[in-house]
């Protein structure tokens, strides 16, 4: 496979990952960690975050969408991107997740601290899939996308993050409305 050639150069000048050669199993490299992601999350509400973090990423997370499309079969390119496209690369991106997501029949279900191990997936966190399309939305703009035809405002894509918010608040006991609206949080 000649994927898995290390032919680009890796830049390690940040702990953020790469985008990696996609296609090939980088269980050790994620495009998009979650570690980053909740970084950019809980940034809006710290005032260290600088723009330029945020446009980093936001250039990491295109070029690895880009790079997603060119390894595409059939090949995609970016004007004939549907929101359903947008949405195979989001559950592609499951993979690299580093959340456990509980089963509908895991005995953790709903737990937020589950006391043992469970066999059940790690996927992206909901919060990391929402930040991420906002950048990527800005990003297909900024690329000279047209705000009406953008992919990733698409309302399938909408609809997917709040069935992924949704489902994720209840198989992990976490209420993101209360989360959000609770005053004792800040
Ligand atoms: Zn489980």
């Amino acid at each position: 496979m000649d994927l898995a050639s290390p032919s680009t150069n890796p830049t390690y000048s940040s702990p953020v990952i790469t985008s990696p050669t996609i296609g090939t199993t980088t269980s050790s490299s994620s495009p998009i960690t979650n570690t980053t992601a909740t970084t950019t999350v809980a940034a809006t509400t710290s005032p260290s975050s600088t723009p330029s973090r945020y446009e980093n990423q936001k250039r990491r997370d295109w070029n690895t969408f880009c790079q997603y499309l060119r390894n595409h079969r059939p090949p995609l390119s970016l004007p004939m991107c549907s929101g359903a496209h947008v949405l195979e690369f989001l559950r592609y991106l499951d993979q690299f997740g580093k959340t456990k997501v509980h089963n509908h029949t895991c005995p953790f279900f709903g737990l937020p601290n589950p006391p043992a191990p469970c066999p059940c997936p790690l996927r992206q966190a909901w919060g990391s899939l929402d930040a991420l399309i906002g950048r990527l939305r800005a990003a297909y703009e900024e690329h000279g996308g047209r705000p009406e035809g953008n992919p990733f405002g698409a309302r399938a894509v909408r609809i997917y993050l709040r069935e992924v918010r949704d489902f994720q608040a209840k198989a992990r006991g976490v209420s993101y409305e209360k989360k959000r609206k609770g005053p004792n949080q800040r």
